[in-house]
């Protein structure tokens, strides 16, 4: 089971897709999402993305080469483009990969070239290669950064793969003092691993000091896979304790979880989530997205009301 937490460095293959630009159902709207890479080095037990594509996930990169040809083709066929593009929803687009093959700047150069917004994902500090890229578009593209925790021990145990929290917020604050839109995603909230009070203050301090304007957070959704992830962590940091609250508070018994993801208990969210809005209301910060306006070459107006908002990529 730890196999997932060993910082290895991944293989790194050519793959050759046949579509970038994918629609998916974001509480049914219509969101658009491309992926440069499958696969995802930073290797964090609690993602989502996992189930797809393991149990290759964390340890083969594919590299989509020809990304950028396909994204061109797609977006000079397209008559509209419905709602924002967001960069990515099952990798991080600025892993390292991305250093040497450059997919992701491509793409973001050419969603720029056709007028398109786009939001990125990230938890990685190589996108500030491209700061003077997203700049130059800064009110046309919002970077959501997804902070977990600020404890860089228990970082390296939960997603060994990325960056120390200093590092990150270097890059965030170069970012949201260059006008780059930027929001902090707190998000998943794991119990008893990185949900106390200290943790999430000092993440929320941060944002206000680095010039961040908007914060949101989940709690961690549980799937088997994750589950057993989970158990790891808990292990590792010596909290084996509280794997019987984990089980009562996601109502797990062995046949309850299986391919659908446990939400935690009501009253638990709720008194998290309060937690987190209320220590935003204090430094100032607004704990929801804005409504950003558009620039646009495609008709973003038609189906208004059913567009998908950023909000709606991250609930
Ligand atoms: S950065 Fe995102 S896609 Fe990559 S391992 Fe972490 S949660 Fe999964």
């Amino acid at each position: 089971m730890g196999s997932w937490y060993k910082r290895s460095t991944p293989i790194i293959s050519f793959k050759e897709g046949k579509s970038l630009l994918r629609n998916f159902l974001v509480y049914g709207k219509k969101g658009l999402t491309i992926n440069p890479y499958q696969g995802c080095h930073h290797r964090c037990g609690y993602c989502y993305a996992t189930y797809q594509w393991s149990p290759e996930f964390y340890d083969h990169i594919y590299t989509k080469i020809n990304a950028a040809n396909l994204l061109y083709n797609e977006l000079k066929k397209a008559k509209k483009i419905s709602c924002p593009v967001m960069i990515s929803s099952a990798t991080d687009a600025y892993q390292p990969a991305e250093i040497k093959y450059g997919i992701t700047r491509e793409c973001v150069k050419l969603l720029q070239k056709f007028g398109v917004p786009y939001y990125i994902f990230t938890k990685s500090t190589i996108i500030e290669r491209d700061f003077e890229l997203h700049k130059q578009y800064s009110n046309n593209c919002f970077i959501v950064w997804s902070i977990t925790t600020c404890d860089d021990i228990v970082k390296r145990i939960i997603e060994p793969g990325t960056p120390n929290s200093n590092s990150i917020f270097k890059v965030i604050k170069r970012f949201a003092k260059g006008g780059v839109n930027c929001a902090i995603n707190i998000d998943p909230i794991m119990p008893f691993i990185t949900d106390s009070k200290y943790n999430l203050e000092k993440i929320l301090d941060y944002a206000a000091a680095n010039g961040v304007g908007y914060v949101s957070s989940g709690i961690l959704r549980l799937r088997s896979d994750i589950w057993k992830r989970v158990q790891f962590i808990l292990h590792t940091l010596h909290k084996e304790d509280v794997i019987k609250q984990y089980m009562q508070i996601y109502n797990i018994n062995d046949f309850t979880i299986t391919k659908n993801s446990l939400l935690v208990d009501n009253e638990y969210s709720y008194n998290i989530l309060d937690l987190v809005k209320n220590e935003c209301r204090k430094r100032s910060l607004q704990y929801r997205f804005p409504n950003l306006i558009y620039k646009t070459n495609h008709d973003l107006t038609n189906e208004n009301s059913r567009a998908v908002t950023l909000l709606d990529y991250i609930k």
